[in-house]
C-alpha cells in the first residue's frame, strides 16, 4: 500500500464508519494516548519494566495506531504526507549528510 493509499483508504472508513473525523485538537490529543500506548510497549518489551499478567503487548498495533491518527490529521487538514514526506527527507539529507557520519560517538 502507498502512503496515498493510506490516505485514501482512511479517509473512506472514516467517511463510511467514522460519520466524521474528530476535530483536530481532539484528534491530537488521541494522538497523544496512542503514542502513550507506544511507549508503554516499548518499556515493557525493550526498556526494563516487566509485562502485567493481564496485558498483551502489540508493538506493530500501536504503531499502526499512531500511523492511522497521523494520516487523519494529515487528512482534515489538506497535508499529502507523500509530498510532505518527500521534502522531510531532502531537508534531512541535506542538513544531515555528514553530520551522522561524522559523529564519532556512533562510530565506535
Ligand atoms: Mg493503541
Amino acid at each position: 500500500m502507498s502512503i496515498d493509499e493510506l490516505q485514501k483508504i482512511v479517509d473512506d472508513w472514516i467517511k463510511k464508519y467514522g460519520v466524521r473525523y474528530f476535530d483536530v485538537k481532539t484528534n491530537m490529543i488521541v494522538l497523544t494516548e496512542e503514542i502513550g500506548e507506544m511507549a508503554r510497549v516499548i518499556a515493557r518489551q525493550f526498556g526494563e519494566q516487566s509485562k502485567k499478567e493481564d496485558e498483551t503487548l502489540s508493538l506493530s498495533e500501536e504503531i499502526a495506531d499512531v500511523l492511522w491518527v497521523l494520516t487523519c490529521i494529515a487528512n482534515q487538514t489538506g497535508i499529502n504526507l507523500t509530498d510532505a514526506i518527500q521534502k522531510n527527507i531532502e531537508k534531512k539529507t541535506n542538513r544531515d549528510n555528514k553530520r551522522h557520519i561524522q559523529n564519532k560517538k556512533l562510530n565506535l
